[in-house]
This record gives structure tokens, sequence and C-alpha cells, in this order.
């Protein structure tokens, strides 16, 4: 099996991340980071369009059930009300503390946004000097309600969950370690957190920091690597790296399936002051051919 790495969208951001495929327009949702920009990719038409959401650091762009989208902007949780009107609306300020911000979130398979935090730099991070244990992972409920679950975290990423909701993974990347918890889906909690992969061991050499992540319908973990230009696929039951996808760039931050039948993966990346030999840094790759799928992305509920 031999996959294909396209750029789809040529350095269209600083530090893309957050992808979010919405299955019904065929449509990549990202933002670009410390821009403070969402961007609409249309696969159909190859058209990339973009909004600021009046700040300067926006980590969530994911659609509503109800209309328009859920998205952050610095330490707010806002609803945007439509791509075109461009009106957005705060529905919970100042979640974090002030030299904090929000960053990687998803929704989970009863509609309820997870999202996590850490201390808020300038730029692109430097992960050896990031202040640590300042993040948090939190929950927004439909009826706005936040909700804190852990503590400590450095820099909070990369989620997602198993086909029966029974288990939540989940990345610190300064920790370097991807987690599984027990996940209560009605609850909305977790518990017995246990390592499934630990990038700073030697049976994980050459991996980076451990950014976004997804999982496939064989419940496998796809892991981007910040710093090492590799997408890897991690069984969980034995925590091994069972494939690896290079890129022509080493900021790989996030990734998500897409595509008619959700067999393209789509990854963004970030680009350092200077492309120097990494000119498609800031792209967003499409990857076809890798004989896996992944599933509909949930809408946010409330
Ligand atoms: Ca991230």
């Amino acid at each position: 099996m031999s996959e294909k790495i396209e750029a789809v969208v040529k350095n269209s951001t600083r530090l893309g991340e957050g992808p979010h495929w919405d299955d019904t327009t065929q449509c990549l949702y990202y933002v670009d980071l410390f821009v403070g920009d969402v961007h609409r990719y249309n696969a159909v038409t190859g058209d990339d369009s973009r909004l600021n959401l009046g700040d300067t650091i926006a980590s969530i762009i994911i659609p509503r059930q109800k209309g328009g989208f859920v998205v952050s902007k610095r330490t707010d949780l806002a609803i945007l009300d439509s791509w075109d009107r461009d009106k957005v609306t705060s529905i919970a300020n100042r979640v974090e503390a002030d030299a904090n911000m929000i960053n990687d979130g998803k929704v989970d398979a009863s509609g309820r946004l997870w999202f996590g935090s850490c201390f808020c730099g300038k730029d692109i991070p430097d992960p050896d000097n990031w202040p640590k244990h300042q993040g948090s992972l939190y929950s927004l409920d439909p009826d706005g309600s936040v909700k804190k679950h852990i503590s400590n975290i450095t820099i909070s990423n990369g989620m997602d969950w198993n086909d029966d909701n029974s288990v939540m993974y989940y990345i610190d990347s300064i920790a370097r370690q991807v987690w599984a918890f027990d996940f209560d889906i009605t609850a909305g909690t977790v518990s017995n957190q246990r390592t499934v992969a630990d990038f700073s061991s030697t049976e994980i050499p050459d991996m980076g920091y451990p950014d976004g992540m997804t999982i496939d319908t064989e419940g496998k973990l796809w892991v981007a690597c910040f710093d090492a230009g590799k997408v890897v696929r991690i069984d969980p039951e034995t925590g091994t790296v069972i494939r690896t996808v290079k890129f022509p760039c080493e900021k790989i931050t996030s990734c998500c399936f897409g595509g008619e039948d959700f067999t393209d993966l789509y990854v963004t990346s970030a680009a350092p002051a200077q492309l120097g030999k990494t000119p498609l840094a800031g792209s967003i790759f499409k990857v076809t051919g890798l004989g896996v799928r992944g599933r509909k992305a949930n809408m946010f509920a409330g």
C-alpha cells in the first residue's frame, strides 16, 4: 500500500491547526493559530477562504448542530453564527488565566466539546522552553457549563474516542505522552489514566512531540509528530508505531480524515520563520491511498 501526499492549500498558515472535516459540505475547517484566523477549504472547488475572529489567537472551529460554529479565541469560547455573516458571540469568557490560551478541541459523540489549554506564547512553541503545568483539560456541555477535568498539563493537544466511547485518548505534547482514560459519555467524565505511547522512550525514537490526533475505524491512532515531519499510526493495544507517513516539512501539527468516504487524511503544518529547505511548510496536505478510513466528525450540540 503506498500513499500519495499532495499540498492542497500551499502556505496558507503560520501555524495550521485544528482540522475538522465537514462531510455535508465537503469542506475542511482549520485555524491559523497565532494569527487568529479560521479557514474553510472547499475540497470540491479547491477554494480556501479565511475569517479573523477578532483576536490574534484562535484554536477551534467546529460546526454546531444548530448551524454556525463553536470557536475559541484566546481564553474565550464563542459562537460564529455563519461563515458569511461573520458575527462572533461569546458563550464562555476567560475560562483560563490571562497568561494562557485555549488549545486543541474536539466534540464527543454526545455533542459535548472537549478542549485543553496551555501557557500562551507569542509564536510557534519552542518545546524545550515552554512553561510547565499551566494547562488543563476541560469540557463544555451543550448547556454552556464548563468543567475542568485534569490539571498540570503543559501543552494540551490531540484527543479522540474509540468506537464505543469507552476510551478517550489524549495528548500532552511536552509530557510527550499519549494517554488513555476510561470514558463515561453520559456523565462526561474521564478516569483511570494510563500511558498508551511514550514519545520520550527509546521504543518510539525520532518522533518529536505528539500533537494533534485522530482515530481510524480499526481503532488505531494517527498522531501528528511536531518537529519530526511525520504522522504515525499507533496501535493503542501495544503502544507501537505500525506505520509512518513522512512530510516535506518538520512541524506537522494535526490531522483528520475527510473526503467523500473518509479515506483521505488531511494534515496541518506550521512554518518556521525561514522556509529554507521546506518551502511547503505551513501548507495543508492531503494523503490518499492509505487504505484506511476515519469516521464522521461530531458537531457541537450547544
Ligand atoms: Ca495542536
